[in-house]
Order: C-alpha cells, then sequence, then structure tokens
C-alpha cells in the first residue's frame, strides 16, 4: 500500500527530474514552441515542494491535488492546466483514502489522463503529452518500471508526429522531425514514480 509520504517523495523526484531536465525541455520546446516548457515545469515543481512543506496533507488524493491545484496556479502556457488536471482528477479518485492499492493508484491515473485527453480535446498520435501518458499508464498493469519505459518510448515516437494540438499544431509539417517536449516531460513524471514505487528495478 502506499501512503501520503510515498506521494510526497513521487513529488519531490518528479521536480528533482524537471529541474535536472529544464534545459533539455526548453530546447525540445524552442523549435516547435516558445522555449518555455522547462522554465515552466521548473517554477510549476518548485511551489509544489513548496506547498506540499507548508500545508500538511495526510492523504495521497490530498498530496495530488494540491499539486495540481498549485501547478494550475504557478504553470502558465497549455502544459500547467493540463498537467494540474492530471494531478487533480488523479487524487480526486483516490478520494479519501490513507492508503492506497497498486491497482487504485494505476486507475486513479487512467481517469486522470481520461481527464487531460478531454480537457485539451487530443488524442494519441497528436503529438503531446498523451503519446507518453497513454502508453505509460497502460503499462503501469506490467510494472512502474514498464511504465516508465513505455513513456520514455512514447515520447521518442513523437519525433516522426506531425503536431496536431498546441503551440507547435501552428508549424504543420515543419513540426515533424522534433521529439515534443511535453510528451517528454510526461516520460519524467512517470520515470520519478518508478523511482520512488521500485528503487530496486533495472533502468
Ligand atoms: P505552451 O505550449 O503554452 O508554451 P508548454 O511549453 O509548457 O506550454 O507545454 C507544451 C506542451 O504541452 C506540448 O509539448 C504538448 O505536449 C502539451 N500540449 C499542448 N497542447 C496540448 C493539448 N491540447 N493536449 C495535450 N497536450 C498538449
Ligand atoms: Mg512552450
Amino acid at each position: 500500500m502506499r501512503d501520503a509520504d510515498f506521494f510526497r517523495r513521487w513529488m519531490a523526484a518528479a521536480a528533482a527530474a524537471v529541474e535536472r531536465e529544464a534545459d533539455r525541455l526548453t530546447e525540445l520546446d524552442s523549435p516547435i514552441g516558445d522555449a518555455d516548457h522547462g522554465s515552466n515545469l521548473l517554477r510549476g515543481f518548485t511551489a509544489v515542494l513548496a506547498a506540499l512543506e507548508a500545508e500538511p496533507v495526510t492523504a495521497p488524493g490530498e498530496v495530488l491535488q494540491l499539486a495540481g491545484r498549485t501547478l494550475i496556479s504557478t504553470v502558465g502556457g497549455a502544459s500547467g492546466p493540463l498537467y494540474g488536471t492530471l494531478l487533480r482528477r488523479t487524487g480526486k479518485a483516490l478520494r479519501e483514502a490513507a492508503e492506497v492499492s497498486d491497482k487504485e493508484l494505476g486507475e486513479a491515473l487512467a481517469a486522470g489522463v481520461a481527464a487531460v485527453a478531454q480537457l485539451g480535446g487530443a488524442a494519441p498520435g497528436d503529438k503531446t503529452m498523451l503519446d507518453a501518458l497513454v502508453p505509460g499508464v497502460a503499462a503501469l498493469a506490467t510494472s512502474y518500471r514498464a511504465a516508465a519505459i513505455a513513456a520514455e518510448n512514447g515520447a521518442l515516437a513523437t519525433v516522426p508526429m506531425q503536431a496536431r494540438k498546441g503551440r507547435a499544431s501552428y508549424l504543420g509539417e515543419r513540426s515533424i522531425g522534433h521529439q515534443d517536449p511535453g510528451a517528454t516531460s510526461s516520460a519524467l513524471l512517470l520515470g520519478a514514480l518508478a523511482d520512488v514505487a521500485d528503487p530496486e528495478g533495472a533502468r
């Protein structure tokens, strides 16, 4: 079972991964965006860590809902509301439980990903974060590490895609040949989850 502390450690690991990869995320957002994805998420996850330190949340669902609200209020652009919705909706699905099973977390994340698809009107193949989140969350049925790998492969698979949603879609065919920054950060988020859930797992 996973308690609130596990979810705090997930958010801390996600913040550390975003900090480590912020420059790369911003570089990926340069040719097909406005070069702010790394700085957007760095600002957001720094605020998430501060909020989790300031507020005494004691349930897994509350941790994710606070993190989601914080991302919505601190990250501008498309990714703030989308990641905020992912975490809020996932947290809501976990309700008030003090501990949740891996199966419950997988189902909650699937609900969160569905909410992202609904909010952004995107589907896999549109060259967005969903290209990492959808295969990643599907692979949770196998293991946390399998989910992280599927998300990474999903992010790599965005390279030959033409963007149909978000800022990159304005470029039309010129969006082809570049990896989507949001799919890349989604792979970091699921990689952070695997790191805290299965620290012994092969990387
Ligand atoms: P902005 O595009 O507003 O500058 P960011 O640079 O922070 O925001 O995030 C860009 C990422 O957001 C894209 O790489 C893509 O993965 C994701 N994104 C944009 N629009 C959508 C959408 N409609 N649905 C899902 N993801 C989206
Ligand atoms: Mg951007």
